[in-house]
């Protein structure tokens, strides 16, 4: 397998020696022995420092897509009214998913290189829609916008809509998702972004709200949340827990706590400030519009006039920097810079930046 020195995929990312080797354990079986679920009772705590949240933290097999489906799936019945504010793919892809299930959907829409920026109209929607669940994303990982979830908690509290659900799969453990102070009751994340574990687990918080639906709604799947309301008081899981991976997502979890989550967060708001000069002075433009929210956690850049993504690709890969391109209608358009993570590293970004810039010189 071809590795690259100057990984800047936003997720997955490169994962630090000490969280593989978590992972090369000979574990028994998570079923039978109490070991696991202490690991697992201490991810969870950790988890709920990263999400800032007393609410309990659901850990699944599967990456994020798996939380975001299970979510949906055990907390909505066909007809509920979902509400489902879209500035991107993301976005936009959960509505789609809520409408396979049967929901009445309705959508807000802004621009993918927007971020919410009318109020008025998502308040009006929530007003005249009731919907039971209002669905937004955090982190637009193919735009790298950031979303104000702070305001969107206050209107889903002034108008008592049951739940909120926020993807926060690129944003948790970069930036802070304040999980009950936004009024956030599912709280979306996976371990292969910001908190730099292999894929293969996702998590959610669960408030209390969230889990009395849960219990109502009743459903079953390989996904459901429902098993988790009595799966540690129990030990007793729907599937055998996945102990390396949750052993390796602890690990991972430990790291960021033991820098300390605010350290963290400014480490990913330097990398992130260093990298838009950077590109500024090379005369490149970021995808988000201006007056939208970059993310800390990622950058999305048009990629330039005479040239192609193709041909960048190649480029980079050969001088050994390898980014994100893009999707849908921003597939071969806009190319993205995964600092997060391990990744949001000034040292790294300097040499992603050098290459990029050699590369530019060379084409033009
Ligand atoms: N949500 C967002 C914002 C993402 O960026 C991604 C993956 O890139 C997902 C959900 C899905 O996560 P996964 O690919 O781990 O299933």
């Amino acid at each position: 397998m071809r590795t690259y020195p100057i990984p800047m995929v936003p997720g997955p990312v490169s994962v630090p020696d000490e969280v593989l080797q978590a992972y090369q354990v000979n574990y028994g079986s998570s079923d039978m022995e109490p070991e696991f679920l202490d690991l697992y009772n201490r991810t969870e705590a950790n988890l709920q420092k990263v999400y800032a949240t007393k609410n309990r933290v659901v850990i699944q097999t599967g990456e994020g897509m798996m939380a975001l489906w299970g979510a949906l799936k055990s907390c909505l019945l066909p007809d509920d009214r979902v509400l489902c504010i879209s500035t991107g793919m993301f976005g936009s892809g959960i509505a789609d998913m809520a409408l396979t299930i049967g929901t009445d959907v309705r959508k807000v829409d802004f621009q993918f290189n927007q971020t919410i920026n009318d109020w008025k109209k998502v308040e009006e929607a929530i007003v005249e829609f009731k919907p039971r669940m209002v669905t937004a994303v955090h982190c637009e990982t193919p735009s790298g916008t950031l979303n104000p979830i702070a305001e969107l908690g206050q209107l889903k509290d002034k108008h008592n809509v049951p739940l909120l659900y926020v993807d926060a799969v690129s944003s948790a453990g970069g930036t802070p998702v304040l999980t009950d102070e936004w009024h956030i009751d599912l709280a979306l994340g996976g371990a292969q972004k910001c908190i730099s574990a292999p894929a293969g687990t996702s998590f959610l918080t669960v408030s209390p709200r969230a889990w009395e639906i849960i219990d109502k709604v009743d459903y079953a799947g390989y996904d459901a949340l429902k098993p988790f309301i009595t799966a540690q008081h129990d030990f007793y899981f729907p599937y055998t827990p996945y102990w390396h991976g949750i052993a390796a997502l602890n690990t991972a979890l430990e790291r960021v706590l033991d820098e300390g989550l605010e350290a963290v967060h400014e480490r990913h708001e330097a990398a992130a400030i260093y990298c838009r000069q950077r590109l500024e002075t090379l005369g490149l433009m970021l995808y988000p519009e201006p007056g939208a929210v970059n993310s800390p956690t990622i950058t999305a850049v048009n990629v330039p006039e005479k040239t192609t993504w193709e041909e960048l690709d190649e480029k980079f890969r050969q001088r050994g920097l390898v980014v994100g391109g893009n999707y849908g209608s921003m597939a071969g358009k806009v190319f993205r810079i995964g600092h997060m993570g391990t990744q949001a590293n000034i040292q790294l970004v300097t040499q992603a930046l050098d290459v990029i810039e050699e590369v530019l010189k060379e084409i033009r």
